[in-house]
């Protein structure tokens, strides 16, 4: 059985890879056009099968705000460049994901974490 299915194959428009951060996290790179990211850290949101835990996956439904940026500079398609669940603040929960064939932990908002935990 193939758990993974984490290829965003589906959406030929979006990309969702990790950000390329320095060891300090104070500067990004986008992992598509390798230029900084500018813009402030947010939530933006990615298919939730990238998620391991299946509660998680059934409690939010097909999209997951994730700890990450959003790379602007990309026309005909979307970037969302994921931060380490490290770098996030206290007040987000780490969790497995599969990005780019790789399992890394990714920080998700506390509640929607509890939403799943819930379940
Ligand atoms: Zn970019």
């Amino acid at each position: 059985m193939n758990c993974s299915g984490t290829d965003s194959d589906d959406d030929p428009y979006l990309t969702v890879a990790m950000a390329e951060l320095d060891r300090f996290g104070t500067r990004v790179g986008c992992p598509v056009c390798e230029n900084p990211i500018a813009a402030a850290v947010g939530t933006p949101s990615v298919p939730s099968r990238i998620l391991r835990d299946r509660a998680i996956r059934a409690a939010v439904g097909d999209d997951v705000p994730v700890y990450g940026w959003r790379c602007r500079r990309h026309r005909s398609h979307d970037v969302r460049a994921l931060a380490p669940a490290a770098f996030a603040p206290a007040s987000y929960e780490s969790t497995a994901a599969v990005v780019d064939g790789e399992v890394v932990d990714v920080a998700i908002p506390g509640p929607v974490f509890q939403r799943g935990a819930s379940q």
